[in-house]
């Protein structure tokens, strides 16, 4: 089918039970993910950026089925992927990176055995052929065949990052979610993990979805970025577009705290601060959730909640103000 999003994700929503009345009912929620929707075609590499406790990382975990979803669809290559999960085949297609490669790796079992297991549970290759696929998975991610028999603790923090990478491929998926895979490393590591996934993705012609707050390594790495805030996408374009022409407010003061290394170009640019706290997730505001943070909020802002609309070509924000230029 051509154009068929390799990834195309509905009205997605997470809720979480926050309280409950005295006969165990629940009477408020955690909307982790209110009503989330995008695309990502097969090849691209889709950023999800956003403050820590926005929803990013429970959009990844409730795409693998970590969580289930509590409304919307996702649909991989146009097929339901709650049916791929009852099927067991969704991880075929769908993996995830962990934040913490050491604590997602078993310290009791050697690397060729934590790299046995998908391959052995998804019937990858023949029995006979899984050491050679061992070895051949630790080229691909820059390790040596040798370190199959060594265990987690023996490696670094990068080292054990790729080791998370080569586990992920072993069934040859379609779609990485990367989880802020490169968060927990040493600055000096994160641009050689980086480097990696990159090379991956041009030699296997992986998909990714690259779940970060770091903003200026989502630009160098994505192909289209989107910007959440409290469970909502408030902004989505392609990479370039969104940081020279951010229109969402919340987008602009996020762009505006990357560092910038030249001190005169830094001088002239305006740091937006926030203020006001963060909104309580159990507790949001009426109309616009950024509202109260917001330096430009309208009256509207509090009556009526703004829809993610089109303000340009493939560039979508939810704001009640009109697109202008910067
Ligand atoms: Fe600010 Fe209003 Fe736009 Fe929300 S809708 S970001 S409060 S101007």
């Amino acid at each position: 089918m051509p154009n068929t999003p390799l990834l195309e994700v509905r009205h997605l929503k997470k809720y979480f039970p926050a309280a409950t009345d005295f006969f165990g009912r629940t009477t408020a929620h955690v909307k982790a993910v209110d009503d989330v929707s995008f695309t990502i075609q097969a090849g691209e590499t889709l950023g999800l950026v956003g403050e820590s406790g926005c929803g990013k990382s429970t959009v990844g975990r409730t795409l693998i089925h970590l969580y289930q979803p509590t409304a919307g669809e996702i649909l991989i290559q146009g097929q339901p992927a709650a049916q791929l999960a009852a099927a067991k085949q969704l991880s075929r297609t769908l993996q995830m990176i962990f934040q913490d490669p050491y604590a997602s790796l078993n310290p009791r079992m050697t690397i060729g055995q934590i790299l046995n297991e998908p391959l052995s549970l998804h019937q990858v290759v023949p029995k006979e052929e899984r050491q050679e696929k061992i070895a051949a998975l630790l080229s691909l991610v820059g390790l040596m065949p040798d370190h199959a028999n060594r265990f987690p603790h023996e490696f670094s923090g990068g080292q054990r990052q790729r080791i998370g990478i080569a586990r992920a491929l072993a069934v040859n998926p379609k779609l990485l979610i990367c989880d802020e895979p490169i968060s927990a490393l040493d600055v000096s590591i994160q641009a050689q993990i980086v480097n990696l996934l990159e090379d991956l993705q041009a030699e296997l012609g992986l998909t990714y979805l690259f779940i970060a707050h770091d903003l200026a390594m989502v630009k160098h790495i994505s192909h289209r970025v989107a910007v959440m805030y409290l469970g909502k996408i408030v902004e989505i374009a392609p990479s370039s577009e969104l940081y020279d022409h951010p229109q969402h407010p919340y987008t602009q003061a996020l762009l505006s705290a990357i560092p910038v290394p030249d001190p005169d170009a830094a001088a002239k640019l305006e740091r937006i601060r926030l203020t006001g706290d963060l909104p309580a997730p159990i507790d949001l505001p009426a109309g616009c959730r950024f509202r109260t943070r917001c330096r430009y909020a309208l009256p509207v802002c509090a009556e009526q909640e703004p829809p993610l609309a089109a303000i340009g070509p493939d560039h979508q924000a939810a704001c009640h103000l009109p697109a202008r230029p910067l």
